[in-house]
């Protein structure tokens, strides 16, 4: 245990004076470089997203290096009921959206991330070939945690939150969570390495293995609670 300690001190005292005399880690292990969506995400990737959620310059700057096409939203006004602040309307990725979506930047960064590196290798190494457009149920809504009429806000009303609802590959495919989570074969194995690559990406991830009420589509969210079920 002590040799352990003093291993890690000598470390810790070689890797400050490196610092001190110019040297950085390449970006991807460098945990204060922006957050480049290109890379595949590593041990430092939550911590550089949840950066991102109180620095919206940061938050733009790892936004660049995304392939999505998205424009700024105005703020809404302070007396809304669920005021947005910084928030962006995703018009697609690198697959189609059945519609465009207002979210947070840094669940926008979040998405980028999870096409790259999650969702396209998942069909790629399943179907060989690439999705092509993603369906969803909606991002932004002014409401409680499961619509009820007490309680604490749901991540959707910030726009913090998205559900993702099917795929469709080049092909012409369709996935489609409510019918295929349950059927067995390509597309639940599939449906299944998407969720478990999701996790990578965003902070919460719930699906049909959570509850009934995710039976028809993924929750994602950039909240501050980790779950992935
Ligand atoms: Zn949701």
């Amino acid at each position: 245990m002590r040799l352990i300690a003093l291993l890690l001190g000598a470390l810790l005292l070689v890797g400050a004076q490196a610092w001190y005399l110019g040297w950085r880690p390449p970006a991807p292990w460098n945990p204060w470089a922006p957050l480049d969506v290109r890379q595949p995400p590593n041990l430092l990737t939550a911590w550089k997203l949840s950066r991102l959620r109180d620095d919206p310059a940061l938050c733009r700057q790892a936004l660049e290096t995304s392939a999505l096409r998205y424009r700024a939203q105005a703020d809404s006004p302070a007396s809304a009921d669920c005021p947005l602040r910084n928030v962006w309307r995703v018009e697609s990725g690198e697959a189609r959206l059945s519609s465009s979506f207002i979210v947070s930047c840094p669940l926008a960064v979040a998405y980028a991330l999870f096409e790259i590196h999650g969702l396209q290798p998942a069909a790629q190494r399943v179907f060989g070939q690439p999705v092509t457009q993603v369906d969803h149920l909606g991002s932004f809504a002014c409401r409680n945690v499961y619509h009820r009429a007490q309680g604490r806000l749901s991540q959707h009303a910030t726009a913090n939150a998205l559900d993702i609802s099917g795929f469709r590959l080049k092909d012409g495919q369709r996935i489609v969570l409510a019918r295929d989570w349950q059927a067995g074969g390509a597309k639940a194995q599939f449906l299944r390495e998407v969720r478990d690559a999701a996790c990578a990406s965003f902070s919460g991830v719930l699906g049909p293995d959570y509850n009934a009420a995710h039976a028809n589509h993924f929750h994602v969210d950039m909240g501050r609670w980790q779950v992935c079920r």
